[in-house]
């Protein structure tokens, strides 16, 4: 059995985050690693000479005050992303096709277009200074959501006057902000807004809080980056930055059961067994109870979000003939008709960097990731994914975004390739959507079990996406620091 002071399950950003730190601390820490290649769903992988996406494509969370420029700041790790110039365009069901300019002027002007000038500016300002408020604010609230006492008094310790006007915000939803700027009966912006909650929130409008959503719906309004070679080299740091400090990461070594005897975790995988001080989970809860018995379940068997409240994706890889020019890397595509068999409404697609040649063995290639929502993913059956291909292509191509004659190579997956690359149970991704009913205040807090045992990633407080998983990992080596170390 190997002693060390900390294992961490998983490569995904949200426990390289917390190992990163913990490593620095001073902590000798394994990280063990089921699948062959790191990140989960931030990484890349080469097919038929071509580099895809393996989920994650946009990046943001490297402006300053932001948790991953905090990072990395913190680490001393040196990333050269490219700052996008254009964000994301959305393409409606009637046929315009917007830019989601990061100026939020130019955002307006272009909104106002597209969805007549009432109320417009009112909404996006009000959605904007929320977004930079839940920004200022997510580094120093670092003991929240509370389970303790003296978290509490962390959080009042740390608590200022705009937090507290702030925080009426927690009790309401986007919803509610249509109402309020009489945007409600506008059915191309209502559209719009869901679509665009759906991929940063993994849920709509009624459903979504409002702190969080219009944090969400910003998301373009602030720095969007791109790594050369695919998200893969937003992993690869980490991982260097762990073995250069004497960290252990094991691939294709997956945890199989942990008991917590003497004070002490016993981690056994499909290799060795592991005993530790502390346990960093980065893998979803639902994955974790199944592996982890111990009295701290009856606790969580409440918090877990099952199936039908889950979404996994379909995901397809495309190359094709032919350079990019398009300036934009990031589409969202609006359909008139929803996909068949996995019923979603908007389809996703980023195309490699003009300028980056490492996307494929031979110049002259564009690389697509599509991906798209698959609901409720251990009931969905798919019966021909073929079918679902030619409806995206013949999508792309009517958007001028390829030719099919000029495609080379395309694949695809859905929720069971999801389980087998990630090994989250029924494949589900993207994390626990925002819902009404459940308050900031009431999402998984990062502590497990109160003896040593810390979760992080997209089931965890706050959530979504690579910027959301990155503070995951932070409040979790935070509130580890302030409980042990
Ligand atoms: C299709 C898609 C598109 C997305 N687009 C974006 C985007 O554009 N921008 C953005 O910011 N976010 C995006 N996201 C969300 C983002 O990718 C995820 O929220 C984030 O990467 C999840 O990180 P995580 O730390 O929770 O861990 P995960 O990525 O889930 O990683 C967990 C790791 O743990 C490993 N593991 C699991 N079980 C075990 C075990 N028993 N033993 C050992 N290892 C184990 C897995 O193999 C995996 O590597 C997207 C997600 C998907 C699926």
């Amino acid at each position: 059995m190997k002693n060390v002071d900390a294992v961490v399950i998983g490569t995904g950003m949200g426990s390289l985050t917390t190992a990163c730190l913990l490593t620095k601390r001073g902590l000798s820490c394994t990280v063990l690693e089921q699948n062959y290649l790191a990140g989960g769903c931030t990484s890349s992988y080469w097919r038929k000479g071509f580099v895809f996406e393996s989920g994650a494509t946009t990046l943001v969370g490297l402006d300053e005050g932001m948790p991953l420029h905090s990072l990395v700041g913190e680490l001393g790790i040196d990333l050269k992303p490219t700052r996008l110039e254009v964000p994301m365009q959305v393409h409606l069901k009637n046929g315009q096709t917007l830019t989601r300019h990061q100026d939020l002027q130019a955002w307006i002007a272009e909104a106002e277009n597209a969805f007549g000038a009432k109320n417009q500016r009112a909404f996006w300002e009000f959605c904007y200074k929320l977004s930079g408020f839940v920004w200022r604010t997510s580094l120093k609230q670092t003991a929240f959501p509370p389970t303790r006492l003296r978290d509490l008094w962390h959080c009042a310790l740390n608590a200022n006057a705009e937090q507290l006007y702030y925080a009426q915000y927690a009790f309401y939803t986007v919803d509610w902000l249509l109402k309020r700027y009489d945007l409600h009966e506008n059915a191309l912006f209502v559209d719009f807004v869901n679509e665009q909650l759906l991929i940063t929130a993994q849920n709509y409008a009624p459903e979504v809080n409002l702190l969080f959503g219009a944090t969400a719906l910003c998301y373009t309004n602030y720095g969007n980056y791109y790594m050369e070679g695919g998200l893969i080299n937003l992993v690869n740091p980490f991982l260097a930055y762990l073995q250069a400090r004497g960290a252990e990461v094991n691939m294709r070594e997956a945890v199989q059961h942990i008991t917590h005897t003497a004070g002490k975790y016993i981690i056994t995988t499909n290799k060795d067994q592991y005993s530790a001080k502390y346990l960093i989970s980065g893998i979803p809860i639902n994955n974790l109870v199944e592996i982890y018995a111990g009295k701290y379940q009856r606790y969580w068997q409440k918090k877990i979000l099952t199936s039908e409240s889950l979404n996994s994706a379909f995901q397809m890889g495309i190359a094709f003939r032919g350079k990019n020019e398009n300036p934009c890397l990031h589409h969202q595509i609006h359909l008139k008709n929803a996909l068949p068999a996995v019923e979603s409404a908007s389809v996703f697609v980023s195309l490699n960097h003009p300028d980056d040649l490492t996307r494929s063995d031979e110049a002259g290639y564009t690389v697509a990731s599509v991906s798209t929502h698959l609901h409720h993913p251990e009931q969905r059956v798919i019966p021909d994914k073929t079918v679902i291909e030619n409806c995206i292509i013949e999508v792309l191509e009517e958007k001028g975004l390829l030719k099919r004659e000029d495609i080379v190579y395309t694949h695809s997956s859905a929720q069971k390739s999801w389980a087998k690359w990630t090994g989250r149970k029924y494949g589900f991704v993207g994390g626990y959507p925002q819902m009404k009913r459940i308050k900031p205040w009431q999402m998984p807090a990062t502590r497990i079990d109160g003896k040593g045992a810390y979760l992080c990633g997209d089931t965890a407080y706050p959530g979504q996406g690579i910027p959301g998983v990155v503070l995951s990992g932070i409040i979790a080596y935070k509130q580890l620091e302030r409980d042990f170390l």
